[in-house]
C-alpha cells in the first residue's frame, strides 16, 4: 500500500479507493479481472489527474527487472516499473545508448512513454519513439504482445496509450552503441538573435535546450550537448549568437546549487550523465513546483516565443524558469510531435494553482492559433473541444481504446474529459 497517495509534485492527492503494489504480472492479471475501474501508476511525476483512478491504482514500481538485450536487434527489453536512470546506467556498461533522455532519469520507462516524454535534439524523437514492443494486460486480465513490427497502426495508436488500453508490463525499446558527450553552457542569449539563427542554433548540436525566467527578452542560459564519439577537436567560441560561455556548473534556477545537475564545462561523460539535466542520486528541477508545456510545430517556434514574451509580465513574477527544447517529427498517435517537428515550451512554476490557473488561460489564447499542445502529464486549461481538435488520430485513439476496454475500466475522468467528451 503506498502510504501518501500524492504526486511526485505534491499538487495532487489522488482519489482512488484502493492502492496495490503487485510483484507479479499474475497479480496484475488477478486485480484487473477482480476490479471494474483502475489504472496503472508509475512513478507519479505527472501534475495532473491523469494517472488517477475511482477505483484502483496498481503501481507498477516492483515490476523493475531488466528483462534482456538482444544484441543482434539492438534492443533491450525492460518491466514497465524500471526507471530510466537504473536502465541508462545498466546499458552503458554493456555498451549501448538510448536515443535520448528526459531531463530526469526518475521517471518509469512505462509511464513516460504513455504522455509521450521528451527530451531535445532536432533529430530525435520523444522517449516513446524508442518502443518497438510491449506487452499489456488489457480488461479481461489477458496478457497481449503488440509490436512495431507485426501490429502497425494499431501499434502507432497504442504506444502513446495515456494509460488507457491497460497495464503496460514490459517494453522492448531500441538502442545503439554507447557514447561519450559533453555538456557547454552559454548565458545570456538575446531572443532577437532566434530571429535569424532559431534553426542553425537547435540543429547546432544533439540536443539543445534554451532556459529563461522571462525577467527579459532573453534565455538566461543555453546548453548545448554534444556527442563526442568521434573525437574530432572542439574550440569553442566564447561568444554564441551573442551568448558567453559560462565559466562555472549553473544549475538552470541561477539561485539554486548546481550540485543537482549533471556536469558541464565541456567535460566528457557517458551519455546517460550528460542528456539529462539533473543526477539520478539529487532531486530534480526544484522540487516544490507546477508544471505546464506546449509544443507548437516547428515552423511557428519564432511566433510562440514572441507570443511569450509579450506576457513577460504576467508570466515571469509565477515562474521559477522556463525551457524550450525541439523534438523531432513522429507517428505516434497521441503524441504531440504526431507528423510534425516541434518546439517545446516548458514553465516550471512556484507551487501557486491559484495564481498559475489564471495565466494559463492568457497564453493558452495566445497560443492557440499556432496549434499548441500541452504536453500530456503537466498542468493546462484549455478545454476539452479544442484539444481534440489539435489530434486528427483522436477519432481512431477513442475507438482503439473502446475495443480494449469496451466496459471502460481504465478510463478515468482525465480520459472522459480530454478523450471521450463530445464523443
Ligand atoms: C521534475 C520533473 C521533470 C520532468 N521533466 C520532463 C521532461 O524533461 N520531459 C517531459 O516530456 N516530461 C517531463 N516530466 C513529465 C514526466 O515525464 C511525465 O509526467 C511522465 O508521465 C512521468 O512518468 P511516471 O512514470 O511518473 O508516470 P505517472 O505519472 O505515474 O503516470 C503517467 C501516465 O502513464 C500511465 N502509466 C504509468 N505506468 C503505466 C503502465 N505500466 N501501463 C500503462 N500505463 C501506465 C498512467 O496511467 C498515466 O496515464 C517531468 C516531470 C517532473 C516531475
Amino acid at each position: 500500500m503506498i502510504e501518501n497517495p500524492s504526486n511526485w509534485a505534491g499538487n495532487y492527492t489522488y482519489r482512488a479507493a484502493q492502492f496495490h503494489q503487485p510483484q507479479t504480472v499474475e497479480q496484475i492479471q488477478e486485480l484487473v479481472v477482480h476490479s471494474n475501474k483502475l489504472k496503472a501508476l508509475g512513478t507519479r511525476h505527472s501534475f495532473n489527474d491523469i494517472a488517477d483512478s475511482a477505483g484502483d491504482l496498481i503501481s507498477v514500481e516492483h515490476l523493475n527487472q531488466i528483462v534482456g538485450l538482444d544484441r543482434e536487434r539492438s534492443a533491450v527489453t525492460v518491466e514497465a516499473g524500471v526507471r530510466y536512470g537504473q536502465l541508462a546506467r545498466w546499458l552503458h556498461r554493456e555498451g549501448y545508448a538510448l536515443h535520448n533522455l528526459a531531463s530526469l532519469p526518475h521517471i518509469s520507462v512505462a509511464g513516460a512513454c504513455a504522455t509521450a516524454t521528451h527530451g531535445s535534439g532536432d533529430r530525435h524523437g520523444n522517449l516513446a519513439t524508442a518502443v518497438s514492443a510491449l506487452e499489456l494486460v488489457t480488461a479481461n486480465g489477458e496478457l497481449i504482445p503488440l509490436s512495431r513490427e507485426k501490429n502497425g497502426e494499431q501499434f502507432r495508436g497504442a504506444v502513446v496509450g495515456l494509460g488507457g488500453l491497460g497495464v503496460i508490463t514490459k517494453l522492448t525499446l531500441d538502442i545503439s552503441p554507447t557514447f561519450e558527450m559533453r555538456q557547454d553552457v552559454y548565458e545570456n542569449l538575446p531572443l532577437a538573435e532566434l530571429e535569424d539563427h532559431l534553426d542553425e542554433l537547435f540543429s547546432s548540436t544533439y540536443s539543445v535546450s534554451l532556459f529563461t525566467d522571462w525577467r527579459n527578452s532573453s534565455f538566461n542560459q543555453l546548453w548545448l550537448k554534444r556527442d563526442i564519439s568521434d573525437n574530432a577537436p572542439i574550440k569553442l567560441d566564447p561568444e554564441l549568437f551573442g551568448a558567453t560561455l559560462a565559466r562555472s556548473h549553473l544549475h538552470p534556477i541561477a539561485t539554486l546549487s548546481a550540485e543537482n545537475c549533471t556536469e558541464q564545462m565541456g567535460i566528457s561523460g557517458p551519455w546517460h550523465e550528460r542528456l539529462p539535466h539533473f543526477r539520478m542520486d539529487f532531486t530534480p528541477s526544484s522540487g516544490e513546483e507546477l508544471q505546464s508545456e506546449y509544443l507548437v510545430p516547428r515552423q511557428h517556434a519564432l511566433e510562440a516565443l514572441q507570443v511569450i514574451d509579450r506576457l513577460r509580465e504576467d508570466i515571469a513574477p509565477l515562474l521559477q524558469i522556463s525551457e524550450v527544447r525541439s523534438i523531432a517529427a513522429d507517428d505516434l498517435w497521441m503524441s504531440p510531435c504526431y507528423k510534425q517537428a516541434s518546439i517545446a515550451i516548458h514553465f516550471t512554476w512556484k507551487k501557486d494553482w491559484e495564481a498559475v490557473q489564471t495565466v494559463l488561460p492568457l497564453i493558452e489564447e495566445k497560443l492557440a492559433p499556432l496549434s499548441a499542445r500541452p504536453h500530456w502529464a503537466k498542468l493546462f486549461t484549455m478545454s476539452p473541444t479544442h484539444l481534440q481538435s489539435l489530434y486528427e488520430k483522436l477519432p481512431d485513439f477513442r475507438q482503439l481504446l473502446q475495443d480494449y476496454d469496451p466496459h471502460g475500466k481504465f478510463r478515468n475522468a482525465f480520459l472522459n474529459q480530454y478523450i471521450f467528451e463530445n464523443s
